[in-house]
């Protein structure tokens, strides 16, 4: 069920949050980004899938709710977190936010990963987040980018991602 955010909400109640996520790219791991499985030979090493775009989704909700951080909710030596997808996460940070009476306002994100191509891949990484966060697709954009062959994004060793998300108080 997707919320309209009807209410105009006052600058003063706005917050906005930051995350980022880096994970090894290892053979025998699936790559899942943004909850979507992707066709591929490496995957992220991890306790939990490694979904590094989550990742970085969560800590930007959880910070502007100035909730903490992803391994205070989910610590990696917690064995219920081990192989999770990470949308549960996700799903418990929306939860939490929630919770705290916010409104998600938007969330922009960018994936950094030399192979393969996300473009085919990103609308439907939006759609989820989206759905997920009870909120329109036109909310939640995703980037996708390569490290132009420099650093361990250029190098295939890794993939890494950033997002920023806008909340307000209702
Ligand atoms: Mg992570």
């Amino acid at each position: 069920m997707t919320k309209q955010n009807k209410h105009d909400y006052s600058i003063s109640s706005a917050r906005i949050g930051f995350g980022n996520d880096v994970h090894r790219l290892v053979p025998e791991r699936k790559l899942i980004l943004g909850g979507i499985e992707i066709p591929f030979d490496k995957g992220p090493l991890g306790h939990s899938d490694g979904d590094a775009l989550l990742h970085a989704i969560c800590d930007a909700l959880l910070g502007a709710a100035a909730l903490g951080d992803i391994g205070r909710h989910f610590p990696n030596t917690a064995p219920e977190w081990k192989d999770a997808p990470s949308i549960k996460f996700l799903r418990h940070v929306y939860t939490l936010v929630e919770a705290k009476g916010y409104d998600i306002i938007n969330v922009d994100c960018t994936i950094e990963i030399e192979r393969p191509r996300l473009a085919p891949f990103v609308d439907r990484m939006r759609e989820l987040v989206a759905e997920t966060l009870s909120v329109q697709t036109d909310r939640v954009s995703v980037k996708a980018k390569s490290g132009e062959g420099m650093g361990e994004v250029g190098r295939g060793e890794a993939v890494r991602a950033e997002a920023v998300a806008l909340i307000a108080a209702t």
